[in-house]
């Protein structure tokens, strides 16, 4: 894991969200097996789940 910091960034309102950087979207895994607690639909590639699809790192 390579953690960058913006060189001179005083915005920190907003921040890209480290798991898609900002794209809002992301690789899910289907989950199986252990802790599934709610599966809905086939999802495999969308929203990504830590930012909602937002792209922003919510503080
Ligand atoms: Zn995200």
């Amino acid at each position: 894991m390579v953690t960058r910091k913006p060189a001179s960034g005083k915005s920190a309102a907003a921040a890209k969200c480290p798991t898609c950087k900002g794209s809002g979207e992301t690789s899910v895994r289907v989950v199986v097996g252990s802790r599934r607690k709610h599966t809905t639909d086939d999802h495999q590639s969308g929203l990504c789940l830590t930012c909602m699809g937002s792209g922003e790192a919510m503080n």
